[in-house]
């Protein structure tokens, strides 16, 4: 057959680079970066250019979930069913316990690697015709922090900036975010802008001398969790020298006055005592940051997987408002995003708190224009549960019913022990997957077979506000269905037995391709700050695009706030008085080491793609706690040596591995290993798998995004018997 070519994008992170995808029309045979994207002008890093061997490896494609599949009870062996009957049997356990219990009994757990038009279905299904906002998602472990510190400074989860930016910028300020391993692409841009321009300064604010951190000018080691201590340091700093834009202050925002106040404690002893850093450093990267004409602060994790996420971000962000460093080339403070279409979720309002269009559920206006846009009675005012909340329900028994799409809990939420009673207990578990073999899939009573990247067909936006176009090249294996199709055959099948439905008789899922989705999500955007009205797949065709694209733009926007108008009630951002508050689990004599969770650059979250594929373990081979020279010596332990690695929570076995990149009373260990390389057991004698068996479940009280990035571990050396 010829060979035939099909753009589409990376399924892997919020990069969102362009791939052209080669296939002979059944099977994917090769794939390169697509020369015309503006995220990655034909750019691929490790992952992304090996993604044709994970479509075609014999291995992968033997791990795909070909067919429906349903048990009959807990433990028994999955059996074929067809489409028309796990769906109908969905439809009915849903319906049952809907009515016997109400509509917060069942709830709705999806990811950021669905395209916007499946989120989208997912979130009328739950909020519009159900009526429970159970709806959350994997992203909320990824970049609700970021949400919430964008609200609450800037007025809008808006991301100001743009890649092109790292071109303009006089200094990269890189806090909590490995782009070396964890957006490749976007780390090599940053190395030409600093080839092209010699003068641009790299500082970097991370617990690990990441191989971010060792290319950085200056490397900021600060303690885990002591970000906004260091934000508010360079802020005294900042207005000490007089390197504060007062007439910005002046014109486009409110409450400096308080934030001054706070942060004339934060003196650089103090700050420099909270941190763990040199007081010179502090000093130095103030320095820089105020001489700088253009400063680009990047950030993604190590801010949001906090209990004090919400406050690092909007003191990140304050920084940016107090020098006006924002709305200009160069400028900004820009959170990454981890997964491919966390911003696509955000935008349809696929999380327990949103609703369409950046929307609040909270806000009964809100609710009011989304139930009208919907045609249903209303949006429920009840809150819904966020993803720790939602398994914890569960765990409760006060959820009946769970349905996860495209994402595997059993693995990547923290405090696995609750997490895997939850599924235990739940009446009825729905797991709609492209690959059979995840932790989650075995507690599923259903499990539904989808589409993965290759197959698939819709949009995704990245971390700058983009949106592609992702697109098919090969047709589905087996019987597998679109995310979409599966969430609007289940959603037609449950109007039939609920109540709630339009007043009209209409159903609410009339869609028959992703376009006439997406087509309604675009609707829902008029007039708010993403507004895509202009924008449609014809145009998508072409090139990608920006938001805001109103109806009459030709292209998007590059940059927000180039007016210093921002997105409140009066067109002021908002200075936020945050305070630091330590980490919720902090270390003593009982559990005396820091543990950090994190990325690798060859593996992506579970491993059930880049974990079939030798190539990528050439990297790093086998899961290891990474810990300095001097707690390898004081533990009497050499590389490779096993090492018991306990939290209040659970335990873990595996090697321990010196690291230049982790201080003393740190241990860092890759989120990637699941059950099949890295099981433990609770505290209670329960066996927990993965690294999340160590994590704790507290969260940020604003952004309800979990502490992923510190938990107090104690460590010793493994008695074998
Ligand atoms: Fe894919 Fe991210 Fe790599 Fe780009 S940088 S190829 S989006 S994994």
């Amino acid at each position: 057959m010829t060979a035939r070519e099909t753009r589409s994008t990376c399924p892997y992170c919020g990069v969102g680079c362009g791939v052209v995808i080669e296939s002979d029309g059944a099977r994917i045979t090769g794939v390169r970066g697509d020369p015309e994207h503006p995220a990655n002008f034909g750019r691929l890093c490790t992952k992304g250019s090996t993604l044709h061997l994970t479509a075609a490896a014999p291995v992968i494609r033997q791990a795909r979930l070909l067919g429906p599949q349903r048990r009959a009870h807990r433990g028994a062996t999955p059996q074929p069913v067809g489409w028309d009957a796990a769906l109908d049997e969905a439809a009915d356990r849903f319906a049952d316990l809907i009515g016997r219990h109400g509509p917060d009994a069942v709830g709705f757990y999806v990811s950021g690697q669905l395209l916007t038009e499946d989120y989208y279905v997912f979130n009328k299904l739950a909020k519009g015709l159900i009526g429970t906002n159970n709806i959350d998602t994997n992203s909320r472990l990824c970049m609700s922090s970021a949400v919430a510190g964008y609200k609450q400074t800037l007025g809008a989860d808006a991301p100001p900036a743009c890649y092109d930016d790292v071109n303009h910028a006089e200094l990269i300020f890189i806090a909590g975010a490995n782009p070396a391993h964890a957006h490749p692409v976007l780390f090599r841009r940053i190395e030409d802008a600093r080839r092209a321009n010699p003068q641009l300064r790299l500082v970097v604010a991370d617990p690990r001398r990441t191989e971010t951190g060792a290319m950085a000018d200056l490397h900021l080691p600060l303690l885990p969790g002591t970000d906004v201590a260091l934000f508010h340091g360079l802020l005294h700093l900042l207005l000490w020298d007089g390197r504060i834009d007062h007439g910005y202050i002046e014109r486009h925002t409110h409450g400096f006055e308080a934030l001054k106040a706070t942060v004339r404690d934060y003196t650089p002893r103090e700050v420099a005592r909270i941190c763990g850093i040199d007081e010179a450093a502090l000093v130095q990267a103030a320095q820089w940051f105020g001489a700088s004409r253009a400063t680009l602060s990047l950030y993604c994790q190590g801010l949001n997987q906090s209990t004090s996420g919400t406050a690092k971000n909007a003191a990140l962000v304050n920084l940016h408002l107090a020098t006006g460093q924002i709305g200009r080339p160069g400028a900004g403070p820009f959170s990454l995003t981890g997964q491919p279409n966390a911003m696509g979720g955000r935008e349809v309002g696929g999380l327990a708190n949103l609703l369409s269009a950046h929307r609040d559920q909270a806000n009964p206006e809100h609710r009011a224009e989304v139930a009208r846009l919907w045609g249903v009675p209303d949006v429920p005012a009840t809150p819904g549960r966020t993803a720790v909340e939602m398994f914890e329900a569960a765990a409760r028994g006060e959820i009946k019913a769970l349905w996860i799409a495209c994402t595997n809990p059993a693995q990547s939420l923290p405090d696995q022990r609750t997490v895997h009673r939850a599924l235990e207990r739940c009446e009825f578990v729905v797991v709609q997957e492209a690959f059979a073999g995840t932790a989650t899939a075995s507690y599923a009573d259903l499990l539904l077979p989808a589409t993965t990247w290759g197959e698939k067909d819709g949009t995704v936006t990245n971390s700058e506000r983009r949106i592609s176009r992702v697109r098919p090249a090969v047709p589905p294996p087996g019987q597998a269905r679109h995310d979409w199709q599966v969430a609007v055959d289940f959603a037609r099948r449950l109007e039939a037995r609920l109540p709630r439905r339009r007043t009209d008789g209409a159903t609410l899922f009339p869609y028959e391709t992703p376009e006439a989705i997406w087509n309604e999500h675009r609707e829902s955007t008029r007039g708010r700050d993403l507004d895509i009205t202009g924008m449609s797949y014809a145009m998508l065709e072409r090139a990608p695009q920006q938001w805001p694209l109103p109806e009459g733009a030709s292209h998007g926007r590059a940059r927000l706030y180039e007016d210093g108008r921002f997105p409140t009630p009066d067109g002021r951002a908002r200075f936020a008085d945050v305070k630091y508050a330590p980490v919720a689990e902090p270390r003593d004599a009982r559990y005396p080491f820091s543990l950090t969770t994190g990325r690798l650059r060859d593996q992506w979250h579970g491993m059930s793609r880049t974990g079939m594929l030798g190539r990528l373990f050439g990297h790093v081979a086998e899961p290891a706690v990474e810990l300095h020279a001097r707690d390898m010596a004081r533990l009497g332990l050499r590389d490779g040596d096993l090492v018991h690695v306990a939290s209040r929570r659970g335990a873990l076995v595996l090697p321990a591995r010196t690291s230049g990149e982790v201080a003393p009373a740190q241990a860092w260990i890759p989120m990637h290993w699941g059950e099949e390389f890295l099981s433990g057991c609770s505290e209670s004698g329960e066996p927990v798998y993965g690294v999340n068996a160590l994590t704790t479940p507290a969260c940020c009280p604003h952004s309800r995004q979990p502490e992923l990035k510190h938990a107090a571990v104690r460590i010793a050396k493994a008695e074998l018997p």
